[in-house]
């Protein structure tokens, strides 16, 4: 099994929870939709608009889940989407894979003393 990496979404100072309304929060919701499926260098393009969206975890996660052939998504092309499945015939939800992945990232991000205990959250 090889290495994987995936670049999760946007990291925040607080851990957020896995958006199933992700499509409506993407970064890409008021561009151009065409501008997604592109080929060659203008995909490197595309994909910069993913950088810093907020559920590119969740869309990447739909993609690799839906084997979408076209297009940018979660910040991978399809070529790399194919690359990162032949890899990882082990995953059988990617969903699953990447919540997982998308929490312990969070946990581990998250700075010192940034919890929320009850008694901030009104308990
Ligand atoms: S990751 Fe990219 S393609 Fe997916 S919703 Fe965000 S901006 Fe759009």
């Amino acid at each position: 099994m090889g290495n994987t990496t995936i670049a999760l979404g946007a990291a925040t100072s607080e851990a957020s929870a896995w958006d199933r309304d992700w499509a409506s929060r993407g970064a890409c919701r008021n561009s151009d939709p065409d501008a997604l499926f592109v080929q060659g260098a203008a995909q490197n393009r595309a994909k910069l608009v993913c950088g810093g969206c907020p559920v590119r975890t969740e869309c990447l996660a739909e993609a690799l889940d839906n084997r979408t052939e076209f297009g940018v998504w979660g910040g991978m092309t399809e070529r790399e989407r194919r690359a990162l499945l032949r890899r990882r015939p082990d995953v059988e939800s990617w969903t699953a894979y990447l919540q997982d992945a998308k929490r312990d990232f969070e946990t581990a991000t998250r700075k010192p003393g940034s919890a929320v205990l009850p008694a901030q959250r009104g308990a």
